[in-house]
């Protein structure tokens, strides 16, 4: 395998990051007259923990990683953009990504001005390891997946991710923003083995924290130690960190409603299943379904008449005809179905 330092931009390898005064500084200490901070209106006066470590302690014990193996982001988005900025040359690499997926790692991409090249799932929506690896090249620096997939839902299959993992020399990105749903492990538990994967995951979905702004990335020390140097010393608020370690500690009721939104889930396929004009339900581990009718576009339209929003996949690759819907609370599943009884 291509060595990790290797693989990094030479501005990055060679960065000299901004060095704050909360981090120049470790210790017990009484007066903090380091970082031109008012000494008024504590304790929002003071700076955050750049590296937050506390948070990063209790995600470690929950995740079964070294917190050192954690970076935290203003959401996944964030670490999305710092992986393509860590290691893509501008205008020289490229991202190698499977289609349809997620589509904030090509607007990312695009951003950054670098290739981003789109490979087609199979029509079933499973992975086909070996069409991706051979649109790599010498220049192909990441590799994105996404397991369980949007816009589609599925796992992608096991043996054939591993097929990538092990064939392809650059960083392979494991987008697992719905793992809390899935019946499948997650890639973390090859972490310490797999030295160029980077698995993100969010309190985006299961946790119900969208608001709050804070995904996780996890991966080798070498590359959460490029995270680090690049992204803005103070990202994640101190708020946030508080308030995400206090959610930490109800796991218990994440855990309830990730088995509520799986019970909803079965019955809105039962219950989407017998609506005349639903011509296929895709399996889902996630916390959405996707759902193919002859119209989507009219059904979509009609639905934001009554009130009801869905996502509108039509215009995807593979996904024609197709609309995307959230698994809601029990009253908003059976709303949705009323109101499509009624088209
Ligand atoms: C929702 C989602 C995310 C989460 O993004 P955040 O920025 O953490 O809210 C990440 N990846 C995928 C594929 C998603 O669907």
């Amino acid at each position: 395998m291509t060595a990790i330092s290797k693989l990094v931009r030479d501005n990055i390898l060679h960065l000299k990051p901004y060095s704050c005064a909360r981090s120049e500084y470790r210790g017990e200490a009484s007066v903090f007259l380091d970082a031109n901070e008012n000494p008024m209106n504590a304790p929002y006066n003071r700076y955050p923990d750049p590296l937050q470590e506390e948070l990063k302690k209790k995600i470690a014990g929950i995740k079964n990683v070294r917190p050192s193996q954690i970076m935290l982001g203003v959401g996944s988005d964030e670490p999305i953009d710092l992986v393509i900025r860590i290691f893509c040359e501008p205008g020289e690499n490229n991202i190698v990504a499977i289609d349809p997926t997620y589509g904030m790692y090509q607007v990312c991409a695009d951003i950054n001005n670098v290739e981003y090249r789109k490979v087609l799932l199979n029509r079933d929506y499973t992975l086909d390891a070996e069409r991706l690896l051979n649109a790599t090249d010498g220049r192909t620096k990441l590799l994105f997946l996404c397991s369980p997939n949007n816009p589609t839902g599925n796992l992608l299959n096991r043996n054939e991710i591993r097929k990538i993992l092990n064939g392809f020399d650059g960083i392979i990105v494991m987008d697992e923003a719905y793992i809390d749903f899935s019946s499948e492990p997650s890639w973390l538990e090859e972490l310490d083995e797999r030295p160029n994967m980077v698995v993100m995951q969010t309190f985006s979905k299961a946790w119900g924290l969208a608001s709050v702004r804070c995904g996780m990335a996890f991966a080798s020390e070498e590359i959460t130690g490029f995270f680090n140097r690049v992204k803005y010393p103070y990202n994640i608020n101190t708020l946030t960190q508080k308030f995400v370690a206090e959610q930490l500690d109800h796991e218990d009721r994440k855990d309830r409603w990730v088995k509520m939104l799986l019970e909803q889930r079965g019955l809105l396929v039962e219950k989407l299943g017998v609506l005349p004009f639903v011509e296929r339900i895709y399996p889902s581990d996630a916390n959405f379904l996707l759902v193919k009718v002859p119209d989507a576009d009219e059904i979509y339209h009609k639905l934001v008449d009554r009130g009801v929003i869905i996502r509108n996949r039509n215009a995807i690759s593979l996904c024609l005809g197709c609309l995307r819907i959230t698994v809601g609370a029990a009253e908003e599943n059976e709303i949705l179905i009323n109101e499509l009884k009624q088209l």
